[in-house]
């Protein structure tokens, strides 16, 4: 069965770049796209005409937001150190535990799945925190994670995060490790037989990946046996590094190497390896190392995470996008924060590069648009992804550009990036499936969710004083943005 989708602006594919295609069609038949072009004169069973809307192929996030953020939670309330970030000494004697049960678990996920296709995401590698958990994460969530996946259309790459080690804080505020290595490796172990068991299930929407925590979380045998699975398996690996300047000091203190030399060092870098976020390397702004950390990542063929969203909140850009990207560098995207929105990360991303460069020649907001879609189906060494053109997945996502907000549309790209956001995203197909309908996710009740996910983000910010430096009370960690009226209950009218 053949479906034929067209609008005033389709974004094709031709001779390995992006192409505008005005008034053009596309059609797939099963998950496949048979033709992009200018129009087709075989037999369609079924016609969407979009009108005034851009018909783009489907986001790649590999950094997807998949829990109820808490990072948002540090917004206005820093340092992170003093906000719950990290785990006081007391709560880590105490013995850490799960401040979800396994149905909240399960259910955020599913929440956070629907809330990326919403956003037109149609490949998401999920990235959640291990701040509110016991420790890694578990096979049972995962399990029912690929099932959230497969019955919401997502295609997703999953794989349990799990790590050996924790930092904390003393009484005394000064920072420090603890290591469970046994610990890890189990997870790792239980990771492992999560890709054997689910790679490449549902149709090949479910595929896995490794995914130990962050570096600092990581002892060296755990990254050492991490990358031997990966040759192994083939599949992708994801780890956090040189994301944070205290993480960047502490390797280099445990180890004598930055992050990037350290995981040379390992055999833990190739072009398996996804690195968010990428932002504190040798020679960087705020860091007095002379070194080699991008010629190294590029040498061994990595692909940088970038999410400028959620670096730009921890007031922190890469320096920057365009020349990581004029240095050869492999570049995807990721969203990490609420909301799991790549057209903010885009639109904030260009503006960063071009404020770090001190000028706006450089970045172009197809440079973005590359790396939301070729970019990160290049990370995952996927040709069939992320582009518009005959054999691809039909993974597609349909910007309406017809509502008096977006204003005057010259470029659809460009439009986007200016006025758009996820929110204009209107249908989403992911392997052929119709899995968006207007906005609307066929078989899930957002508006209900939303309810839900509130009540049990609620729960959890209510249990921070547990696992926050010294215990403050709730609103004393995050305070109201203004204080609450007064008591005296009432502002007299001026005059
Ligand atoms: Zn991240």
């Amino acid at each position: 069965m053949r479906t034929l989708l067209t609008a005033r602006h389709v974004l094709g594919h031709e001779n390995g770049r992006h192409v505008l295609i005005p008034d053009g069609v596309v059609v797939f038949e099963g998950d496949r796209i048979i033709h992009v072009g200018r129009d087709f004169a075989g037999e369609v069973a079924v016609r969407h005409d979009f009108g005034t809307a851009l018909i783009s192929p489907g986001l790649i996030d590999l950094d997807a937001l998949s829990d109820l953020d808490t990072t948002i939670l540090g917004y206005d309330n820093q340092p992170a150190w003093e906000k719950g970030r990290i785990w006081p000494k007391s709560y880590m004697d105490r013995g850490p535990y799960e401040m979800y049960s396994p149905d909240e678990l399960s259910f955020q996920k599913r929440y956070a799945f629907a809330m990326l296709l919403r956003h037109g995401i149609t490949t998401a590698l999920p990235i959640a925190s291990l701040f509110y958990r016991a420790w890694g994460e578990t096979v049972g969530e995962f399990e029912s994670a690929a099932t959230a996946a497969a019955d919401l259309g997502l295609r997703a790459y999953l794989g349990p995060a799990y790590r050996t080690g924790n930092t904390f804080i003393h009484e005394d505020g000064r920072i420090d490790c603890h290591y469970d290595e046994a610990r890890g490796m189990a997870e790792l172990d239980a990771a492992i037989a999560f890709c054997r068991a689910h790679e490449n299930t549902h149709g090949g929407l479910v595929r896995t990946m490794l995914s130990p925590d962050r570096i600092e979380t990581c002892t060296p045998d755990l990254l050492r046996r991490t990358a031997a699975a990966v040759r192994d398996l083939d599949v992708p690996v994801r780890l956090h590094c040189c994301q944070s300047k205290i993480e960047y000091e502490l390797v280099l203190k445990q180890h004598g190497m930055s992050p990037p030399e350290w995981l040379e060092s390992l055999g833990f870098l190739s072009p398996r390896a996804l690195l968010p976020h990428g932002s504190w390397v040798s020679g960087s702004r705020g860091l007095d190392r002379p070194g080699r950390d991008l010629e190294i990542v590029g040498e061994h063929g990595a692909s940088i995470v970038h999410c400028p969203l959620v670096s730009a909140r921890g007031g922190r850009a890469l320096d920057s996008f365009s020349k990581y990207r004029a240095r050869g560098l492999k570049m995807g995207l990721g969203t990490d924060t609420w909301p799991p929105d790549l057209v903010t990360n885009m639109q904030v991303g260009v503006l960063l590069s071009r404020v770090a460069d001190g000028t706006a020649v450089n970045t172009r907001a197809t440079d973005y648009f590359d790396a939301a879609t070729i970019g990160g189906a290049d990370a995952l060494g996927r040709p069939d992804l992320g582009r518009l053109m005959a054999g691809a997945q039909a993974d597609i996502t349909v910007f309406d550009l017809s509502h008096p907000l977006i204003g005057q549309v010259i470029d659809p790209i460009q439009t986007l990036l200016i006025g758009g956001s996820g929110r204009d995203v209107r249908d989403v197909f992911v392997a052929g499936r119709h899995v968006v309908r207007g906005g609307a996710l066929p078989g899930f009740d957002l508006g209900a969710a939303h309810g839900r996910a509130q009540a049990q983000f609620d729960g959890l910010v209510a249990r921070y004083p547990e696992r926050t430096w010294k215990h403050p009370p709730v609103e004393a960690i995050f305070p109201p943005s203004y204080p609450p009226l007064t008591d005296a209950g009432y502002s007299p009218s001026p005059g």
